[in-house]
């Protein structure tokens, strides 16, 4: 087996990991990513991901090893900031050309390492693989090693060709490379017992930067940043912390989980997305901290300055409540749980018509129904067209969302307010929380929407194509009211799991068929959640809805 081939299998094999956890032996060997097609890599190959996860380590060069259009298209796409070197937003790459897939492209990637450290003399350079030098056979991994040796500074590889996957892949990846050639390499001048690594943040519009004076104010020291506004050495002596906090689960649990097997260093996965998630996760800072040494005192200093913030932010966003009454918000948030930035929108006076779940666990299923109610409008999967319709038929005032779906919003005339990777606002700890309510008051109260609304003067009423395509919208759903039979079979069709093709009403009847009562037995006997296992969570919503509807059967027939 090669060393990727091994690193990619350990990778899938990560306990850690919630949805390999619902996984067999069998299963879990097979790996998280279903097989690839055309197409498949459209958002984000494994190299995008291993990139995303480390190119936010401001002082190293990263340089990709690949045609032109890899780094072309990876370059600087997310809102990372830094606090100082600029060299990590410089693109560098080997161009690759046909004579070099003929050739073999090594001689060049050790020019241009070579090049690299003569011009810029950067801490470190990371070498990103992908898929082109990885199919011609190039081994980035020896000439990184002859670099090493040649100009003494740490060349790593990162190899994660886009090909092996997915990008939550290459995150993970990506944290292998640091684990293999990096964390653990130096040691710190000093340590103290408040030192904290912060895990699978990156300080998209600098947000890392609205929670630090607060971690300063208690003399929590960021130790290490893995990767948002991080350092190469940093990095290297990370394996001193005290305690480390991880904010993306997704991207770099095994990071944060072997650090804990290797260096004993604890770890909890929090957020900084919402008051109260916040003061979650400082308190849980505080707490493994002083289990690790730091005096009894951080605690009550932790609690007084949550109590001061929390007073602060609850205080600016009730200023708003006038102005929110009766207004309606669609949230689609993409990695940032919705059930944080719910209760905060709720507190502003904004009705939250419904949210997304596609990412959420169980747990945050619960949380939101907590919040919003029982019958809380929980969006899983939905049609561009159906999230328009939604948009119209709730009558929401704005949408939260991604970059993604803000055309849907644009189209219908709907104030639309970015939330997602790409946004240019930081909405992290308590100041952010209060810059998200300010946003969302300007994008609702911003006159453009007033015009855009209004009917050109050539136009005839009724006859806009948003008209007509709500019309055809309606004209379908009556169609189907009218007709039981259609109805149900339109239900039945829905795709439940993408990956293996399941539609809702296969599951439905293995499910009353088989008598089964878990996930694992509806992956056996419909292949649903065979793949990336995203659709264990709709399973269990299956199971769960038709337990309900057998119980009463079974009772009548008693
Ligand atoms: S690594 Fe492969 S899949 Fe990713 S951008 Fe380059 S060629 Fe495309």
């Amino acid at each position: 087996m090669s060393s990727l081939s091994a690193t990619i299998q350990d990778v899938f094999n990560e306990p850690g990991c919630g949805k390999n956890a619902n996984k067999s032996e069998a299963e879990r060997k097979k790996g998280c990513t279903k097989q690839l097609q055309p197409g498949g890599a459209a958002g984000g190959c494994a190299f995008d991901g291993a990139k995303i996860a480390l190119q936010p380590l401001t002082d190293v060069a990263h340089l990709i090893h690949g045609p032109i259009a890899c780094e072309g298209n990876s370059w600087d796409n997310r809102g990372a900031k830094s606090s100082g070197s600029n060299i990590w937003r410089t693109g560098f790459t080997t161009d690759i050309n046909e004579t070099d897939v003929v050739f073999g492209g090594e001689k060049r990637l050790f020019k241009a390492i070579r090049e690299i450290i003569e011009k810029y003399d950067p801490p470190a350079v990371f070498v990103y693989q992908t898929c082109v030098p990885a199919m011609i056979g190039d081994d980035i991994n020896a000439v990184c090693k002859a670099a090493k040796e040649k100009f003494g500074k740490p060349v790593i590889p990162v190899n994660s060709p886009g090909f092996v996957g997915p990008k939550n892949l290459g995150n993970k990846l990506a944290g292998e490379a640091l684990l293999e050639h990096v964390i653990g390499t130096e040691e710190p001048e000093y340590t103290t017992p408040y030192d904290l690594n912060i895990i699978g943040e990156y300080n998209l519009a600098g947000e890392l930067w609205q929670v630090k004076p607060l971690l300063d104010e208690l003399g929590i020291r960021i130790f290490s940043s893995i990767s948002g506004d991080g350092r190469y050495k940093e990095v290297a002596y990370s394996h001193r912390a005290k305690a480390a906090m991880m904010v993306c689960s997704k991207a770099m649990i095994n990071v944060a989980r072997k650090m804990e097997e290797r260096y004993g260093i604890p770890f909890f996965e929090g957020s900084f997305y919402g008051i109260e998630d916040s003061s979650d996760s400082l308190r849980e800072i505080a707490r493994l901290l002083i289990e690790r040494g730091a005096p009894e005192e951080l605690m009550t200093r932790t609690e007084a300055v949550i109590a001061r913030e929390e007073a602060k932010a609850w205080a600016a966003i009730a200023s708003y409540k006038p102005r929110f009454k009766g207004k309606k918000v669609l949230l689609i948030t993409g990695g940032v749980k919705s059930w944080s930035v719910v209760a905060a929108l709720q507190e502003a006076g904004l009705e939250l018509v419904g949210t997304s779940v596609k990412k959420s666990t169980k747990e945050d299923k619960e949380r939101i129904k907590e919040l919003m109610g029982q019958d809380a409008h929980m969006i899983d999967d939905m049609t561009p067209r159906e999230m328009y319709k939604m948009l119209k038929d709730a009558k929401a005032d704005i949408m939260l969302s991604g970059g993604r779906s803000q055309f849907i919003a644009l189209k219908a005339s709907m104030p639309w307010l970015d939330i997602n990777q790409e946004r240019h606002h930081a909405y992290m700890g308590y100041v952010g929380m209060v810059k998200l309510v300010e946003e969302i008051d300007k994008a609702l109260y911003n006159p453009i929407w007033e015009q855009v609304r209004k009917a050109a003067p050539w136009e005839v009423a009724g006859t806009n194509w948003q008209a007509v395509a709500m019309a055809q919208m309606d004209a379908e759903a009556a169609a189907l009211a009218a007709d039981p039979v259609a109805a149900e079979a339109a239900r039945r069709a829905k795709k439940i799991c993408n990956c293996k093709s399941v539609d809702l009403g296969t599951i439905e009847d293995a499910v009353a068929a088989h008598r089964l009562i878990d996930v694992e037995g509806v992956r056996t006997h419909t292949n649903a959640s065979g793949g990336c296992g995203a659709c264990s969570e709709r399973i269990d919503d299956i199971l769960a809805s038709v337990a309900m509807t057998a119980v009463p059967a079974l009772q009548a027939a008693e």
